[in-house]
């Protein structure tokens, strides 16, 4: 394991991090076993969100004793000054800290967010007071929106960016990276794997490898699963032909249209349950059609339940035709269910 500074905070991080929502999965024991693991094997750099129920408190507990051994980072999606501190100081509690390494301002994609955080009683006038108190060592900033990234980067206000970076969502790669680079900022990669549509884990991190400065902090579930991905950071790992033409393959096959499962566009207000009806056909590949109609049955009739009101387009930070995918997803479902009962007529 290498350790690399996170642009000019000056935190000393583990090249490989560890993001925190799988964890709300599972019990509590589990979840520690899993996190001192991790950090017995060398990863030090943690990044939870007050939003992650109760992966802060679980970090608090596997870190207690041991604050100074490890970088933690958090974050808040509250927009107004109050509301971020009342965050700010439960998140310290659950963490059993007095400090935090990094605090984020949570998913800002939207020019109204930007506006909010950073006006008169905006989050960031709270995170800017609680850093002059101590209570927080850098200020960092999170984003699906790449304009409203850049525009963030070059704002100077923040110290750390994190924005998803992988082999299918290349769009950091030029200007967001060269931006942070310039300016000296840390780049946090969310989304190693898509979202979970990238099922090739040594592929997915040769690719991120070959951006020495880009902290990826995938979620880890299992013992198992960090010993897999700290395997690749053995040796060089370097990406060859083959790997290439599967990161080709990866492109050609998911495109743009993709869902990123994140699920800001939920809840909807019919009961349609999106994510996983957005990621129908990526099941059906998997386990084929056969086996998806009976999995993935009542996340897809929910979809007949969408008035096309369009609520969920306008939370999705990537812009997706929400509403067309999901048609289409359906059509795909019903000629699955017709050839599964022709098949077995
Ligand atoms: S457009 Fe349909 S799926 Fe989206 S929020 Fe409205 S009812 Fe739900
Ligand atoms: S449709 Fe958009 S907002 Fe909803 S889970 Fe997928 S990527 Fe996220």
């Amino acid at each position: 394991m290498k350790y690399l500074t996170l642009g000019s905070t000056g935190l000393t991080v583990s090249e490989l991090g560890f993001g925190c929502i799988p964890i709300i999965r599972f019990p509590k024991e589990d979840s520690v076993r899993v996190l001192r693991h991790a950090f017995e094997r060398g990863i030090t750099f943690y990044d939870t969100a007050n939003a992650y129920r109760d992966s802060e408190e679980k970090i608090g507990i596997a870190f207690s004793g041991m604050r100074d051994k490890v970088v933690l980072a958090t974050k808040t999606l509250m927009r107004s000054a109050q509301d971020a501190t009342a965050h700010l100081d439960n998140s310290l509690r659950m963490l059993k800290t007095d400090y935090l390494d990094l605090y984020q301002l949570h998913q800002i994609a939207q020019e109204q967010d930007w506006l909010q955080v950073t006006g008169p009683g905006g989050a960031l006038e709270a995170v800017l007071k609680a850093k002059a108190a101590g209570k927080i060592r850098h200020i960092g900033v999170t984003s699906h929106n790449l304009q409203m990234a850049i525009k963030m980067a070059r704002s100077g206000l923040f110290e750390t960016i994190q924005f998803p970076f992988n082999l299918i969502e290349e769009g950091a790669k030029d200007q967001l990276l060269a931006a942070s680079t310039e300016l000296g900022m840390g780049f946090i990669c969310m989304k190693p794997f898509g979202g979970g549509v990238i099922d090739n884990a040594a592929v997915a991190f040769k690719y991120l490898r070959s951006y020495p400065d880009v902290i990826p902090i995938p979620g880890f579930e299992s013992i198992r699963q960090v010993e897999e991905i700290l395997s690749f950071y053995a040796g060089e790992n370097l990406v060859t032909e083959r790997d290439r033409e599967m990161m080709e393959e990866y492109r050609a096959k998911l495109g743009r249209r993709f869902c990123r499962r994140c699920e800001y566009c939920q809840p909807c207000p019919q009961g349609v349950m999106i994510t996983p009806a957005m990621g129908y056909p990526i099941v059906a590949a998997r386990m084929s059609p056969s086996v998806a109609v009976e999995f993935c049955r009542k996340a897809m009739e929910s979809v007949s339940l969408c008035t096309e009101c369009g609520a969920c387009i306008q939370h999705c930070p990537y812009e997706l035709p929400v509403t067309e995918i999901l048609k289409a997803n359906y059509s795909l479902y019903e000629q699955h269910l017709k050839d599964k009962h022709a098949a077995t007529d």
